[in-house]
C-alpha cells in the first residue's frame, strides 16, 4: 500500500492548531505496518479550548440563530463535498482502519446521505401547540441543547461520525468530535470540509487524542450539555457514571451479539448467504453482527455446511483490492483477542469449522488478518455465544422450536439488532414482538436505515440515532404558556 504520511492538526475554532503540548500519535495501517499520518495528541487544555470555543459559537455565533432551512442548505454542501471526495476519504479509512474500498466508499457515500437527510429534516423539526385551557395558549419549543461532545469508534468511521454530527448541526448544536484513535483520519477531514461548507468557526471542532484523557475530559466538562457515544458498553458504562456528576444528557450506542434465527421452512438459498454477510462484513467488527446463528434442527447440518461453504468463498486480502470482501482487522493486538476467543470456545467443546487462521498468502503477512471462522456445536451459554467477539467468528447454535429460538436469542446481556428467517409471516411477526432487540429484521440480513431509528436495549445501550428519531437526542423541549 503506497502511503504518504501526512501530519494532520486538530480543528479548533475554524483554524487548523497542533495540541498545546505538542505531542503527536503515529497512525498505522494494520494491513501493512506502514505508517499512514501522524495526528496530534489532545489533552485537557485542547478539549477545554474546543469547548470553549464550540460554547462561544453557541452563545455569540450565528449557527444557533440562523434559520433552519439555512443551515440545512450548509449540510447539504457538506454532503456534495463529501461525495465529491469519495475517493479519498475512502482511503483514509482503508489507511487506517484496513477495511475494503469498496466497503469504504460506501460508508462515505452513506456519511454524504446523512448529511443530505438531515439538511432536509431541519425544517421539519418544530414543536406543538397543546390545548391546555381556552384561557391562554400553551407551545413548544424545540431547542438546541448547546455543546455537545460526540464520541465515536474506529469500525465505521466517518459514517458513525455523521450519524451525530449532522443531526447535532441540524437543530442549532455547536460540536467536538472525538473520533477513536486508530482512525481519527476522516473526522478531521470532515471538521474542514465544514469549514469549506459554511459552518461557521467553533461549531465544528475535532480533537484527537486517547479515550481515558481526551475523551474523558470531553465528558466531564462542564460547558458540555450532552454526549452521544458509540463505543463498547465498559466505556459507556464509565461515561454514564462521569457524566451523572454534570447531568449531562448521554445517549449510547454499544456492542451487541445479535440473534439470526433461521427456521426450516426459510428460503436458505437466501438466507445461508445474508447470514454470512450479516457476521462476516466489516470482518465482523460491526456491532450489529448476527454473531449467533440460531438453525432450526432439522436442518441444522444442512444450513452449518451451508455456512462454511459461503465463509470459504469470502476474498480475504489487500484491502485496496476491489475485489476484497474481508480486509485486515483494526490491529494485530484485536486480531490475537478474536483468535484467543477460538481457543475459549474450542475448550468449551465446540469446533472451528473454518477459517480462524490467518490467510496463507505471504504478502499478507504483516497485516492483521483473520480468515472467518464458523463455530460449529455452540450452546448458547458459552462464553463465545455470551461476549462480543467483534472479529469475524460465528457461532452455530441449533434449536428445537420457536419457544426454545426465543428463549436463546433473548438470553445475552445485548439487544441491538438481529434477523428471523420464515416463511410463515405470523411466526416472523411473533419472535419479531419477542425479540428482545432495538432493530430487527424478517427475511433480510439488514436493519439499518437512514431513514428509520437505530439504538440498543439492555447493555446495547439507549437513544435511537438515524431517522427523525435522533434529532430528539440533540433538543430539549420547552413548554411556554401564555395567558390571557
Ligand atoms: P471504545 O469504547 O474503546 O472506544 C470508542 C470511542 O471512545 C473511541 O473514540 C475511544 O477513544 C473513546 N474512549 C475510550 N475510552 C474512553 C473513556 N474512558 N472516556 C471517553 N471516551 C473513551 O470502543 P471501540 O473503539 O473499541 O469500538 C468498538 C465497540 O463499539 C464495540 O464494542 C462495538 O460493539 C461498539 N459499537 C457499537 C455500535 C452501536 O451503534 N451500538 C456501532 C459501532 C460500534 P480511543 O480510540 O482513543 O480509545
Amino acid at each position: 500500500m503506497a502511503v504518504t504520511a501526512q501530519a494532520y492538526q486538530l480543528v479548533i475554532d475554524g483554524h487548523e492548531v497542533a495540541a498545546a503540548a505538542g505531542r503527536v500519535a503515529v497512525v498505522t495501517s494494520p494491513a501493512t505496518g506502514e505508517p499512514v499520518a501522524s495526528v496530534p495528541v489532545a489533552d485537557e487544555q485542547d478539549v477545554d479550548r474546543a469547548v470553549r470555543s464550540a460554547r462561544r459559537a453557541f452563545e455569540e455565533g450565528p449557527w444557533p440563530k440562523m434559520a433552519a432551512s439555512e443551515r440545512g442548505r450548509v449540510l447539504l454542501r457538506i454532503g456534495a463535498l463529501l461525495r465529491e471526495r469519495v475517493d479519498s476519504l475512502a482511503l483514509l479509512e482503508v489507511q487506517s482502519g484496513g477495511k475494503p474500498i469498496r466497503d469504504a466508499r460506501a460508508e462515505v457515500l452513506a456519511a454524504a446521505e446523512c448529511f443530505e437527510y438531515y439538511a432536509g429534516a431541519a425544517t421539519k423539526w418544530f414543536g406543538e401547540t397543546i390545548p391546555v385551557t381556552d384561557r391562554g395558549l400553551d407551545f413548544t419549543l424545540r431547542e438546541p441543547i448547546g455543546v455537545v461532545g460526540l464520541i465515536v469508534p474506529w469500525n465505521f468511521p466517518l459514517m458513525i461520525a455523521s450519524w451525530k454530527v449532522a443531526p447535532a448541526l441540524a437543530v442549532g448544536n455547536t460540536a467536538v468530535l472525538k473520533p477513536a484513535s486508530a482512525t481519527p483520519l476522516t473526522a478531521l477531514a470532515l471538521g474542514m470540509i465544514a469549514l469549506e461548507a459554511g459552518v461557521p468557526a467553533g461549531a465544528l471542532n475535532v480533537v484527537t487524542g486517547p479515550g481515558a484523557t481526551a475523551g474523558m475530559a470531553l465528558v466531564r466538562h462542564p460547558g458540555v450539555g450532552k454526549i452521544a457515544f458509540t463505543g463498547e458498553t465498559r466505556t459507556g458504562i464509565e461515561i454514564m457514571k462521569a457524566a451523572a456528576d454534570t447531568m449531562t444528557r448521554i445517549s449510547l450506542e454499544l456492542g451487541g451479539k445479535s440473534p439470526n434465527v433461521i427456521f426450516a421452512d426459510a428460503d436458505l438459498a437466501r438466507a445461508i448467504p445474508s447470514a454470512v454477510s450479516a457476521v462476516f462484513s466489516n470482518a465482523g467488527q460491526d456491532c450489529c453482527a448476527r454473531s449467533r446463528v440460531f438453525i432450526e434442527r432439522s436442518i441444522y447440518d444442512r444450513a452449518v455446511a451451508g455456512l462454511v461453504e459461503e465463509a470459504r468463498k469470502l476474498r480475504t486480502g489487500d484491502p485496496l483490492r476491489e475485489e476484497t470482501q474481508i480486509g485486515s482487522l483494526i490491529s494485530h493486538s484485536h486480531r490475537d483477542r478474536v483468535r484467543g476467543y477460538l481457543d475459549v470456545g474450542v475448550k468449551e467443546g465446540a469446533e472451528v469449522l473454518c477459517g480462524g487462521r490467518a490467510p496463507d498468502d505471504p504478502a499478507l503477512a504483516r497485516g492483521a488478518y483473520l480468515l472467518p471462522a464458523v463455530l460449529g456445536g455452540v450452546r448458547n451459554e458459552m462464553r463465545v455465544a455470551q461476549e462480543e467477539i467483534f472479529g469475524p467468528v460465528a457461532c452455530a447454535i441449533p434449536f428445537t422450536d420457536e419457544a426454545d429460538a426465543v428463549r436463546m436469542a433473548n438470553d445475552s446481556p445485548y439487544g441491538l439488532s438481529g434477523s428471523i428467517w420464515t416463511r410463515d409471516i405470523a411466526r416472523a411477526l411473533r419472535l419479531a414482538r419477542a425479540i428482545r432487540s432495538g432493530v430487527l429484521s424478517i427475511n433480510s440480513g439488514h436493519s439499518v436505515h437512514q431513514e428509520a431509528p437505530f439504538g440498543g436495549m439492555n447493555m446495547s445501550g439507549f437513544g435511537r440515532e438515524l431517522g427523525m428519531h435522533a434529532l430528539e437526542l440533540y433538543t430539549e423541549v420547552k413548554n411556554i404558556f401564555i395567558g390571557e
